[in-house]
């Protein structure tokens, strides 16, 4: 008799499969779901027998079991920078404020540190992938393997001074190279962690950098992780220096294809949104960051018509201040609803959609994660409806969008692994965990008054 490592008994079952598109037919009830290994071996109607086969046990009998949610764009090491510089313009935040303290403060152990905190609080909030871009790249895949999250990592390229390399020119091209063959080398044959290439943004990257970025792309098929669009200076900008758009520049320089994902594409227009979909790029959509830099609303409503593959994600905690898709979900549906005057822009299924299979196929990921299906990787997450402010029941998926909070989910599964349990972290020393932080904050601070002395 074939035995289940992990059981689950699911009062109510959202899969997310394609052909689940009205929030009525999405949800499943009384189900059965069985894990072998790393993957969703069995999704069945339950049955006592089917409980009887398994050797760990989670009764979610008063959940909504998910698939694990997806972050399709962050910088888990900014935790360390959590409430920092607040309320400060977005070019004055970023080339004052952020890039200048990174240049001071960040190296391997501050990129360690905030990795583990940002991965610690994505799970606790019921991520199970997340795609990241930052500095030291081979610390951050590290830390993800340690704490058991999925993640596509990316090595940051830029002509702007780096905390890995503060020498400019054409130099780096050969430095980026070997970083990004050490992460290929040391991370691409491991299940749950996927290295990509991060050219920083249209801003801070030349065009040889760029060339550079896409002959390797095409000579390894890593994927490309890059900021577009985000502002309307940025766009400004590159048509007095290219009098191109940055979408048009980075189409013309062949870095947007399928695999490409786009963070923000805020000021995009529908010249720009027809050369997105014709070149299969996807959007990363981060609300809580673009209102809280003012940077502006996606046109996520019009990309979703076009079929341009959309995901969310929270940015770095610096510009959001937390990690959480569920914000995302809420607020981003809302925003769209705001921006187009139409209370029917990004619905509920489509929010949820983004937060999980939606995002799955920004990443390239949708044929292991995204949905709840045999022969998937086993990442999902069960949700606690016995709450005050999730009844009564009237529709799950609105509630997991309009009502729910990280704070409602009890059990996280990421590659078979249970990461959290009764909403608290599995394998991770959180008391350890925040020391280091607080450590971190003082020097932080110490830099800080140095700085300014
Ligand atoms: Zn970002």
């Amino acid at each position: 008799m074939n035995e289940f490592d992990l059981g689950i008994r699911c009062r109510r079952l959202i899969a997310m499969t394609d052909s689940s598109n009205t929030p009525g037919e999405m949800v499943s009830e009384n189900m059965f779901l069985g894990i072998r290994e790393s993957n969703i071996a069995a999704i069945e109607p339950y049955t006592e027998e089917l409980w009887g086969r398994c050797k760990k046990r989670i009764d979610a009998n008063h959940h909504v079991v998910l698939p694990g949610l997806i972050n399709t764009h962050t910088h888990l090491a900014m935790t360390l920078f959590r409430g920092f510089e607040d309320d400060v313009p977005f070019h004055q935040w970023l080339f004052e404020r952020i890039l200048p303290m990174e240049n001071e403060l960040v190296d391997p152990d501050f990129v360690r540190v905030g990795t583990m905190l940002g991965a610690a609080e994505s799970l606790r909030n019921g991520v199970t992938t997340i795609n990241d871009m930052y500095f030291y790249a081979n610390e951050i895949a590290q830390v993800c393997e340690q704490a058991g999250i999925r993640a596509c990592v990316a090595q940051v390229w830029s002509n702007f001074p780096l905390p890995e390399n503060k020498t400019l020119g054409t130099g780096n091209i050969v430095q980026f190279t070997e970083r990004f063959q050490s992460l290929l080398s040391n991370w691409s044959h491991h299940s749950r962690i996927t290295p990509t290439l991060g050219p920083h943004a249209p801003y801070t990257c030349d065009d040889d950098l760029f060339r550079a970025v896409v002959a390797l792309s095409d000579k390894t098929g890593a994927p490309i992780h890059v900021h577009l669009s985000e502002t309307k200076f940025e766009v400004e900008e590159s048509l007095k220096k290219f009098s191109k758009t940055p979408v048009k520049r980075l189409a013309d320089l062949n870095v947007l294809k399928r695999g490409t994902l786009c963070a923000h594409a805020i000021h995009c227009d529908e010249i720009d949104t027809e050369i997105l979909r014709e070149s299969g790029a996807s959007v990363a959509y981060n609300p809580d960051s673009n209102l809280k830099l003012g940077s502006g609303i996606a046109p996520i409503t019009n990309y979703l018509k076009h079929g341009i593959p959309v995901g969310l994600g929270t940015d770095g905690a610096a510009s959001n201040n937390s990690l959480s898709i569920f914000g995302a979900m809420n607020i981003g549906a809302k925003l769209q609803k705001l921006s187009q005057h139409d209370t029917t822009a990004m619905t509920a299924p489509q929010a949820l959609h983004a937060a999980t299979l939606g995002g799955a196929r920004a990443l390239g990921l949708s044929d292991r994660i995204g949905s709840l299906e045999v022969g998937k990787r086993a990442d999902l997450i069960c949700i606690d409806f016995d709450q005050p402010h999730l009844q009564p029941i009237n529709d799950p998926v609105s509630h997991l969008v309009y009502s729910a909070t990280g704070g409602d989910v009890t059990h996280v599964i990421c590659d078979g692994h249970i990461k959290v349990k009764d909403r608290v972290l599995q394998g991770i020393n959180t008391a350890e965990l925040y020391g280091k932080a607080e450590q971190w904050r003082k020097t932080l601070y110490a830099k800080l008054s140095n700085m300014k002395s």
